[in-house]
C-alpha cells in the first residue's frame, strides 16, 4: 500500500482557513474569522488618533493577538502559554487604544472565539485573564506617552460583567457543540463497527474491530478510559485496553474482579491501587462481559463515568457479544460439516479435499485406508450402541499415533483413512503397523470385550494423479491385506491391479454387501430314492445396480484377488442360515449346503463367522454343510484347522466339484466329508460317454466304500438322471429338477406335495 503524501505547508494552511464542513470547525472558523474582523476594525478605528507610542503598541499588540489566534486555528487546540501572552497582548491593545473601552470591540470576539476551545476551567482563566487586562490598561492607562492622565473606569467596568456573561454563555453553547460533536463520533463509530461486524466469523478480526471501536468511543469520550480482564483460567490476564492510560493496565488480583455480576450489567467498581497507578485517579464501572463467563470489562473516567459513553460501550459490548456468539455458531456449524460425529475424526469432504491438495502439489504424501476386520461381529454381539462406542474409542486411538501433519478421516461405517504428509514408504509401513497394533489392542466396553483388527491398504500419492486412482489403489492394497490374512499392511503395487475393470468391479464389490446387492439363490438337491427335497445349494448373486443380476462367475475371481470373498462369503453364510431355519421352522428341515473359498477357509475368523450365525438363528450344526473343493485343502494346514473345528461344531462337509482334482482319492480318504459331489462336466456325457461313466463309477462305488453320500451336480436331461439312479448314485442337483431360485419361489417349491413332484419327475423319466 502507498503512504499517502504529505502536503506541503502553505498547502496545508490554505486547506484549514477554507470554511470547515464539520459544526465544531465550522464555528470555530466562523469564530476565527470574527476575532480578525472585529481586531482589523478596532484597529481601523484606533489608528487615526493614535500617536507614535500607540500606534506601536497597536500593531505590536494586533500582531501577537492574530498569532496566537492562527496557531490556535491551526492547531485546533489552546496553548495555555499564548493565552497568557493574549492577556498581555490584549492589556497593551486596550492601552493603546484611544479609551480603554475601545478594545471590547476585539475581546468579546476573542472570548467567543477562546470558548470553542479546551476545557472549560481554562476558558473561565482565560476569561478572568482578559477582564484583567483590560481593568489594568485602566491602572497603566497614563503610563503611556501621549495619553491624557486619566480615563474614565465606568465604560470598562460598567461592561465587564456582559463580558464574563458572553464568556459564560458561549462556553455552554460551544460544549453543546462539544456534545453533539462526540455523539456522533460515537453513533458513527457505533455504526462503523456494526456495518463491520455484519457476518465477520474470525473471532480476531471481531476483536480488532471492537477494540478500534473502543478507541473511537474513549476519543469521543474525553477521559473515558475502558480496559478487559480475563479471569478465565488461574491467573488474570488483560485482553485489551483503550483510553487514557498512563501506562497499560496492570493484571488484577483474581479475588477484585466482579466475576459474579450480571452480564452487561455496569456496577461501581473501587478502583485498586494498581489501577489508579495505571490510568490516574478515576470512578470505574465494571460490565462482565455477556457470554463470556471470566471476562470483565471496566470503564473509567475523570469524576464520574459519563452516561453517553457509558451507554456506546455497553451497546459495543452487545454487538460484539452478538457477533462472537455467531462465530462460536459458525464455527461450530463448520466444526460439524467437517467432523464425523462418532469419532471426532475429519470426515470423508474433508479428507477428500486434503487428497485433492496433495495431489497438487505434494510429493511426498501417502493415502493408508484401512478397514477393521470383523467389526460386524461386535456389532452384531454386542449390539449397535457398542459398536459406536468402539468406533469413538478407536478414532482417539488413531489420532494418538499420528503425527502433527497427518490427517485421519472416517469415511464412514468401519472404514478410514490416513493422509500422511511429508512421508516415505517407510513412514507408510510404519505408520501402517502402529495403526493395525492399537486397533487390534482388544477394547473394553461395558458390554463386553471387543476384538477386531484392522487391515492397511498403503499407495504413495503421485502429483498429477486422479483422486479417485489413489483411492482406488489405497482401496485394492487393503483388500489385498485383508484376503493375505487381515490385520497387516499391504503397500500398493501395479500387480493388484489387473485391469481398470477389475479395479473398479473390486471397489463395487467392497460395497455390494453393505448396500444389500446381494442375494441368494436356492438349487434343491434331490434325493434319488424318494424324490423328495435331501438338502438346498445356496448359490449367491449380485444385483448390480447398473449391470443387472449377476451370476458368481463374473465376479467372484475379483472377490477372491481383492478378498472382497470375505465379506461376501459372510453374507451367504448368515442368509443361508437364516433361511434354512425358517425352512426347518415351516416344517421341511433341509441341510443348507454353503460354499467356501480357500481364502475363506483360510481366514481366522471363519469358524467363528459360523458358529456366530448358527447361535443367532439357534440352527441345527447338522443343518448347514460346507462345500469345499479339493483344491482348497491341499497343503494348507490353516484350511485344515478350520475343516476339523467345523467338524467340531457338527457342521456338515461336501467335496465339491470332485473328480477334477488330482490327488482325489487321498483327499476323500484323508477329509472327514460326508458328501461327494460330482462334478457337472463328468454328468454332461454320462448318459453317452464310456470315459465319463467310468469316472462316475468309480467315484460311487469308492464313496459307496467310504460310507459317503453322493451327488450328481448338473443333472439337466432324464437321460442322465436314469443312468445315475442306475449306477446308484443318492442325489442328484440340475436344471431337470429346478434351476438356481431365489427364496421365496424355493420355498414355494419345498412346500409342494415332495410325493407328487417325484411322481411326475420318475414319469417323465420312465
Ligand atoms: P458350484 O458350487 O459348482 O455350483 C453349482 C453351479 O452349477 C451353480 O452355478 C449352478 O447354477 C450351476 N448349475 C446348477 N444346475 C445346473 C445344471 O443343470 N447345468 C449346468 N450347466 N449348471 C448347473 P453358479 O450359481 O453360477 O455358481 C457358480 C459357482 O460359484 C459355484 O459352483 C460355486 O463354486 C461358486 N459360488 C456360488 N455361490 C457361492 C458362495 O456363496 N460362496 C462361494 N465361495 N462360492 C460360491
Ligand atoms: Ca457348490
Ligand atoms: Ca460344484
Amino acid at each position: 500500500m502507498s503512504r499517502p503524501t504529505r502536503r506541503p505547508a502553505p498547502a496545508r494552511v490554505c486547506l484549514r482557513l477554507r470554511r470547515p464542513d464539520d459544526l465544531v470547525e465550522r464555528t470555530r472558523w466562523l469564530f476565527f474569522v470574527c476575532v480578525l474582523v472585529a481586531l482589523v476594525l478596532t484597529d481601523l478605528g484606533a489608528v487615526p488618533q493614535a500617536g507614535v507610542w500607540s500606534l506601536t503598541l497597536l500593531v505590536g499588540s494586533s500582531a501577537a493577538l492574530v498569532g496566537s489566534w492562527v496557531h490556535r486555528y491551526l492547531a485546533q487546540r489552546a496553548a495555555p502559554l499564548l493565552d497568557v501572552s493574549d492577556v498581555l497582548a490584549t492589556a497593551l491593545f486596550a492601552l493603546a487604544c484611544p479609551q480603554p473601552a475601545v478594545a471590547y470591540g476585539m475581546t468579546f470576539s476573542a472570548l467567543w472565539f477562546r470558548a470553542v476551545y479546551g476545557r472549560t476551567r481554562a476558558v473561565g482563566a482565560y476569561a478572568t485573564g482578559m477582564s484583567l487586562a483590560m481593568v489594568s490598561s485602566l491602572l497603566w492607562w497614563d503610563v503611556v506617552p501621549g495619553h491624557a492622565t486619566s480615563t474614565p473606569a465606568d465604560p470598562v467596568l460598567g461592561a465587564l460583567p456582559v463580558m464574563l456573561l458572553n464568556a459564560v454563555v458561549a462556553r455552554h453553547l460551544a460544549r453543546g457543540l462539544f456534545e453533539r460533536e462526540q455523539a456522533q463520533a460515537r453513533d458513527a463509530a457505533l455504526a462503523a463497527v456494526g456495518s463491520q461486524l455484519l457476518g465477520v466469523t474470525d473471532r480476531d478480526l471481531i476483536q480488532r474491530w471492537a477494540w478500534q471501536a473502543a478507541d473511537a468511543i474513549c476519543r469521543a469520550t474525553p477521559g473515558l478510559r475502558v480496559a478487559v480482564f480475563n479471569a478465565d483460567g488461574e491467573d488474570v490476564e488483560v485482553v485489551g485496553h483503550a483510553g487514557a492510560f498512563l501506562h497499560p493496565p496492570p493484571a488484577l488480583p483474581r479475588d477484585l474482579l466482579p466475576l459474579d455480576g450480571v452480564a452487561g450489567e455496569p456496577r461501581p467498581f473501587p478502583a485498586p491501587a494498581a489501577l489508579t497507578a495505571a490510568a490516574g485517579h478515576a470512578a470505574w464501572m465494571s460490565i462482565p462481559v455477556p457470554d463470556r463467563p471470566g471476562r470483565v470489562m471496566l470503564v473509567g473516567a475523570a469524576s464520574a463515568v459519563p452516561h453517553e459513553g457509558l451507554v456506546a460501550i455497553r451497546s459495543l459490548v452487545n454487538q460484539v457479544a452478538l457477533a462472537m456468539g455467531l462465530s462460536d455458531a459458525h464455527r461450530d456449524l463448520q466444526q460439524r460439516a467437517h467432523t464425523d460425529a462418532l469419532t471426532g475424526l475429519a470426515n470423508r469432504a474433508v479428507f477428500s479435499t486434503a487428497l485433492a491438495d496433495s495431489l497438487r502439489c505434494d510429493d511426498s504424501a501417502w493415502v493408508l485406508f484401512l478397514d477393521l476386520d470383523d467389526f460386524k461381529l461386535v456389532n452384531d454381539a454386542l449390539g449397535h450402541v457398542a459398536g459406536d462406542r468402539l468406533l469413538g474409542q478407536l478414532g482417539a486411538r488413531l489420532t494418538g499415533v499420528l503425527r502433527r501433519q497427518d490427517l485421519c478421516a472416517r469415511l464412514g461405517g468401519d472404514e478410514f483413512a490416513i493422509l500422511l504428509r511429508e512421508a516415505d514408504e517407510d513412514d507408510a509401513r510404519a505408520l501402517g503397523r502402529r495403526v493395525v497394533e492399537v486397533l487390534s489392542t482388544p477394547v473394553q466396553l461395558a458390554e463386553g470385550t471387543a476384538r477386531i483388527g484392522a487391515s492397511v491398504g498403503a499407495t504413495a500419492v503421485r502429483r498429477g494423479a486422479s483422486e479417485t486412482e489413489i483411492v482406488q489403489q489405497a482401496d485394492l492394497a487393503m483388500y489385498a491385506a485383508k484376503s493375505a490374512g487381515k490385520n497387516r499392511v499391504q503397500v500398493f503395487h501395479p500387480g493388484l491391479l489387473r485391469s481398470d475393470e477389475t479395479a473398479r468391479l473390486a471397489v463395487e464389490l467392497r460395497a455390494a454387501a453393505d448396500n444389500g446387492e446381494l442375494l441368494l439363490s436356492y438349487q434343491p438337491i434331490v434325493s434319488v430314492a424318494d424324490g423328495r427335497c435331501a438338502a438346498v445349494e445356496a448359490l449367491v448373486r449380485w444385483a448390480h445396480p447398473t449391470r443387472g443380476l449377476l451370476a458368481p462367475d463374473s465376479f467372484l475371481d475379483v472377490a477372491e484377488q481383492t478378498g472382497a470373498i470375505v465379506p461376501i462369503g459372510e453374507y451367504s453364510l448368515r442368509q443361508a442360515c437364516a433361511d434354512g431355519q425358517r425352512w426347518a421352522e415351516l416344517g421341511h428341515p433341509v441341510p443348507v449346503h454353503v460354499n467356501a473359498s480357500a481364502t475363506q477357509l483360510a481366514h481366522p475368523r471363519f469358524v467363528e463367522v459360523v458358529r456366530g450365525c448358527l447361535a443367532r438363528e439357534g440352527m441345527d450344526p447338522q443343518l448347514l454343510v460346507v462345500e469345499i473343493t479339493e483344491s482348497t485343502v491341499l497343503d494348507s494346514p490353516a484350511v485344515q484347522a478350520t475343516i476339523d473345528e467345523l467338524v467340531r461344531l457338527g457342521v456338515g462337509l461336501a467335496l465339491d466339484d470332485f473328480g477334477t482334482g488330482y490327488s482325489s482319492l487321498t483327499t476323500l480318504r484323508s477329509l472327514p466329508i460326508d458328501t461327494v459331489k460330482i462334478d457337472k462336466s463328468f454328468i454332461a456325457g454320462s448318459a453317452s460317454e464310456p470315459a465319463d461313466q467310468a469316472v462316475v463309477e468309480a467315484i460311487v462305488q469308492m464313496a459307496g466304500r467310504l460310507g459317503l453320500h453322493t451327488v450328481a451336480e448338473g443333472v439337466e436331461t432324464h437321460a442322465q438322471q436314469r443312468y445315475l439312479e442306475d449306477v446308484g448314485i443318492d442325489a442328484v442337483q440340475g436344471y431337470l429338477h429346478l434351476a438356481p431360485v431365489p427364496a421365496g419361489e424355493f420355498t414355494a417349491w419345498l412346500c409342494g406335495s415332495p410325493g407328487s413332484r417325484s411322481a411326475a419327475a420318475r414319469a417323465t423319466v420312465a
